[in-house]
């Protein structure tokens, strides 16, 4: 359903005049009040009113994490603290952690775009909405939560985690909809499995995930295994939280809220600003974000923009499935490598789980000479004489090898010798800090 038509599918052209109308605002606004600001402005040159059409947002510079870091706690607020009404939180590149601030009008804009972005998704004010999103400084609980009342179905805010009492609560309370992280998706089922429940007997038809990169090959997985239609979500602290973009009914790239977010692809080495279509990495300006707006923020996410109107009747540009980060990304022996590369390959062959751990022996930030590939079995397989488990063990290797471009060691673990999260799954540890990382039960 589009909940706010007068947006969702507004002409290009009006789209386009709205944004640089808030765009001109915005960046006036943050050189007027921020000192960090000033100085990068006039670092590059660059003034308010040398932005005069979309075509001169490329001379503003761009920001990233590290600068959340350095102008720590408020350093990048447009505001007083007396105007701010709630503060987020998220891991940042070292040590300190990145601080979202909100005004009351930021939440209510942000609870808009969430509500946006569940009828988008495909939920009405008739459902019920099971937000196993974790609640507290990550965004995603509260957001969700926001969104849900705004649009004015029922919410229960379970949080993360108390898994058995998750599925007791679905069944009982008629759960119509979940929202989560995609592993956590899968552990609900799990879990739903060994209490001898099948999900796809109960209410549940729509699921909410993001919050981490997953694959198609998941989606597949989580529709097949939960009995559910499962949608992509896509947000983040320093922008907002959940909200930026979600895919619609035909799930073919998730709209972008582009009257409140303006993006930008760009080469992650050069900076270079990319046509539609082409990968690269994604830059974001908040427009009408009040206590703590952002200029082009490196989001370190790689993806690409898909501009044709989708069947949906929204004219807001879609983004593609995340493919990896510019800064998650491994070079094993000169090869990038993505983790949702590995992932696709084990949730094509029969017998293993999604569940995997990549295990590197780094010499720098992201080079690694080895790279071994730890995959949890199925109790089947598991159970099965060694011959079977060779066999797949060479399988894997062979897939791997095609796909990665690169060879790769395959160890077969046993069921549930990796952690389950909770929170975002971490997919690559350093060999020496395997033991002590919490992400294997033995
Ligand atoms: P946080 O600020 O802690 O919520 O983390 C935001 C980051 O999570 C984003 O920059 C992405 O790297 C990742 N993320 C969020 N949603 C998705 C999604 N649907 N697919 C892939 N990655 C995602
Ligand atoms: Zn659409």
């Amino acid at each position: 359903m589009i909940r706010d038509p007068e947006h969702e599918k507004m002409s290009r052209k009006q789209l386009e005049k709205l944004q640089l109308e808030r765009l001109q605002a915005r960046v006036k606004d943050v050189y007027e009040k921020v000192p960090f600001y000033r100085r990068v402005f006039k670092g590059k040159g660059v003034t308010p009113d040398d932005i005069k059409t979309m075509a001169d947002l490329k001379k503003l510079p761009f920001t990233s994490k590290i600068d959340f870091r350095d102008n720590y706690p408020y350093g990048l607020m447009t505001v007083p603290l007396e105007k701010v009404v709630r503060i987020h939180s998220s891991s940042g590149t070292t040590g300190k952690p990145i601080i979202a601030p909100y005004t009351e009008a930021d939440v209510d804009m942000w609870s808009e775009v969430m509500a946006r972005t569940l009828a988008s998704a495909g939920m009405t004010r008739h459902d019920v909405m099971q937000n196993a999103y974790g609640y507290g400084l990550f965004t995603g609980g509260l957001g969700f939560h926001y969104g849900c009342e705004r649009l004015g179905a029922t919410v229960i805010p379970t949080g993360g985690g108390n898994t058995k009492r998750q599925i007791l609560l679905m069944q009982d309370l008629g759960t119509t909809v979940i929202t989560c992280t995609p592993t956590y998706a899968l552990i609900l089922n799990e879990t739903a499995k060994e209490m001898g429940v099948d999900l796809r007997e109960t209410k549940l038809r729509l699921g909410i995930h993001g919050a981490e990169p997953w694959s198609e090959q998941m989606r597949k997985d989580i529709e097949e295994r939960i009995g559910i239609s499962a949608i992509n979500v896509y947000g983040l602290t320093e922008v907002i939280g959940p909200g930026v973009s979600v895919e619609c009914e035909h799930k073919n790239g998730m709209h972008i809220w582009e009257d409140h977010f303006l993006v930008e692809i760009i080469n992650p080495a050069t900076g270079e600003q990319l046509p539609y279509g082409q990968e690269g990495e994604l830059v974001i300006t908040t427009l009408t974000k009040e206590a703590q707006p952002v200029i082009r923020f490196r989001t370190r996410d790689i993806t690409k923009l898909i501009p044709e109107t989708c069947k949906c009747g929204r004219t807001m540009v879609r983004m593609a499935r995340i493919t990896g980060r510019s800064d998650d990304m491994l070079v094993v022996r000169g090869v990038n490598v993505f983790p949702s590369q590995i992932e696709n390959v084990l949730l094509e062959v029969e017998g293993v789980e999604p569940h995997y751990l990549i295990v590197v022996d780094r010499h720098d930030a992201f080079s690694t000479e080895d790279l071994e590939i730890w995959v949890e079995v199925s109790e089947a397989v598991f159970s099965d004489e060694m011959q079977k488990m060779e066999k797949l063990e060479k399988k894997l290797r062979a897939e791997m090898d095609s796909v990665l471009g690169i060879s790769a060691r395959i160890k077969l673990v046993e069921p549930r010798t990796i952690a389950r999260t909770e929170g975002k799954a971490r997919r690559v540890v350093d060999r020496k800090d395997l033991k002590n990382s919490g992400l294997i039960t033995k």
